[in-house]
């Protein structure tokens, strides 16, 4: 499976690199909206190792923005094309100007939007203290379960910056799915790892095109050599220790 990561959608001028506007976003869609799946397909597959659709694409958003809950769920979600998403929700920004309040993350919920967390704050967690980190993790769970009665699972490090030591506290405080930015498939380097593609405005279609029909397609020299020689994996435990 194919998991895509996008940010805000808005009007016209996005005011960074990871805000869209709306024609670009139903570019986007068109090119893969017959192969979207649910959240709920997505989780079902990934526990079943025979599942896998190599085709299928679920959509991810980042960083708790209004337009997850005025776009994506009541304009996209709400006519069917789009069959649910993640909604990663940094905590502290609950209710601040552009971004959800409570009673639409409780209604996205309700609806079949899978919400995750994305830490309190929004900050990079390789940097904080230990206590930081556990604060951000469990503090954001916590929250998030309390308004949605509900386990909460899903985490999407913040700027996709982890290490060992943030994967290892994000299991110990009890998600089961991590999410990272990572070229390839949903399959990241570790079980609990999942790799998305992160859609910028200075993308091309070409770009996103081409990582539809491979997910493999542009990573690097030594991805293809260590995986061919079974060494993936402790290279890349090498690399985020
Ligand atoms: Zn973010």
């Amino acid at each position: 499976m194919i998991v895509l990561n996008y940010h805000e959608l808005v009007d016209a001028d996005p005011s960074n690199a990871w805000g869209l506007i709306h024609d670009v976003f139903d570019a986007h869609l068109a090119l893969y909206e017959d192969r979207l799946i649910s959240p709920q397909t997505f989780l079902q597959r990934c526990s079943d190792p025979e599942a896998d659709a190599p085709d299928a694409v679920l959509l991810t958003f980042d960083d708790g923005f209004l337009s997850d809950y005025t776009h994506v769920y009541a304009r996209y979600m709400e006519t069917g094309r789009v069959p649910g998403f993640m909604s990663f929700i940094p905590v502290g920004f609950v209710g601040m100007p552009g971004r959800m309040t409570w009673t639409m993350i409780e209604e996205l919920h309700k609806e079949g939007v899978a919400i995750g967390s994305h830490g309190m704050a929004h900050v990079d967690l390789t940097a904080v203290s230990d206590r930081e980190l556990d604060r951000e993790l469990a503090l954001s769970k916590l929250m998030l379960e309390d308004r949605l009665g509900a386990p909460v699972l899903l985490f999407a490090f913040p700027y996709g910056r982890f290490s060992r030591r943030v994967w290892d506290a994000a299991l110990k405080a009890g998600y089961t799915h991590l999410f990272t930015i990572q070229l390839g498939s949903h399959r990241g380097f570790e079980p609990f790892l999942y790799s998305r593609l992160c859609l910028t405005n200075e993308m091309d279609m070409n770009y996103l095109r081409w990582h539809l029909q491979d997910p493999n397609a542009a990573r690097s020299f030594a991805w293809k050599v260590s995986t061919k020689l079974g060494l993936y994996r402790r290279m890349m435990r090498v690399r985020y220790r």
